[in-house]
């Protein structure tokens, strides 16, 4: 399609062999959309470095471009040197540089405090070898100090040589407007590329969506809750939305979507067919 968005599309390493099945499933289903990338989560959700591994050498088996997340906290200049070089020699494009989120009882200390001192470390050692998404947060980052410092540190990412920037989902397309509206004013004028979380499970939504730090307007949260157990209706009604929440941001503009595909076909597919993205 002529002047079609980027698309991308993340997954996460499966945890046992069943799933890493599903997985292998999930993502020859996806490849109709025709990704500009595909990206492959660390160590979220107990995942671990094997995992992710793994699971970008799987999804180089299906899509021609793979970006492995890289988080930082807690990590030695050495490994990071190892897993970057390990990356180089896959022929690895692009990465998604994060800070990861600290373990329970971690204090200070470490080489690497910040997302932003990954980008610096990748920029010092590989130069322009790698493409770098960061993540960005128009409903604020839940430990930031205050709304203007967040901005001001996601900013200092993109200055530190970050390519374009990945959002933590929303449902509130002013809160993305307004984050990149602001970040505009600072002179960045990168690619920020709305994450988008297909709407399946309402008790697995809220949960994310607390720890997060991402808002489920109250009429979406009440109107989940009254469907109970009834996943038909979750599912229509979660498309409708999600897919009016794309509408409104294509129509914006916005330089492309990023599925949080949650390792499902299906709900991605669902409201990419709705925009007509993708053929029927
Ligand atoms: C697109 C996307 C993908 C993700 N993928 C993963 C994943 O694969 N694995 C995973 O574990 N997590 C993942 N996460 C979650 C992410 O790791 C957490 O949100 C984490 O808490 C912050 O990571 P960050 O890279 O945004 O951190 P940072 O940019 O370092 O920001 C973290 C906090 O520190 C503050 N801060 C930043 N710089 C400074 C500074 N110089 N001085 C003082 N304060 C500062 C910020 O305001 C913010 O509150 C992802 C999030 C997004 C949006």
């Amino acid at each position: 399609m002529a002047n079609r968005p980027s698309l991308s599309l993340e997954f996460f390493p499966p945890k046992t062999l069943e799933a890493r099945d599903r997985l292998q499933t999930t993502a020859q289903a996806l490849t109709c959309v025709a990704p500009d990338y595909v990206s492959v989560t660390y160590g979220a959700g107990g995942s671990t470095r094997e995992g992710s591994l793994d699971s970008v050498g799987q999804m180089l088996s299906v899509f021609p471009s793979v970006a492995p997340h890289i988080s930082c906290i807690g990590a030695s200049t050495e490994q990071m040197e190892e897993l970057l070089s390990l990356y180089a020699e896959m022929k690895i494009a692009r990465l998604v540089a994060l800070r990861g989120d600290l373990p329970s009882g971690y204090g200070q200390g470490g080489e690497f405090q910040h997302a932003v001192d990954l980008v610096r470390f990748i920029r010092a050692r590989y130069q322009n070898s790698f493409h770098i998404e960061v993540a960005a947060y128009p409903e604020i980052h839940p430990q930031a100090r205050s709304a203007q410092d967040d901005l001001r540190f996601f900013a200092e990412k993109i200055q530190a040589g970050a390519d374009g920037a990945i959002t933590q989902y929303f449902f509130n397309s002013d809160a993305y407007f307004r984050f990149v509206d602001d970040a505009f004013a600072l002179g960045i004028d990168v690619p920020i590329v709305p994450g988008i979380m297909p709407i399946t499970n309402f008790s697995q939504l809220a949960r994310f969506s607390d720890a997060c730090g991402a808002e489920i307007p109250r009429w979406i949260r009440q109107r989940l809750a009254g469907y109970g157990d009834d996943v038909a209706s979750i599912t229509a009604f979660g498309q409708e939305v999600i897919t009016d929440l794309c509408d409104q941001l294509l129509t914006a503009g916005v330089p492309g979507l990023h599925f949080y595909t949650m390792n499902r076909a299906e709900p991605t597919l669902a409201i990419l067919r709705g925009l007509k993205l993708i053929g029927a």
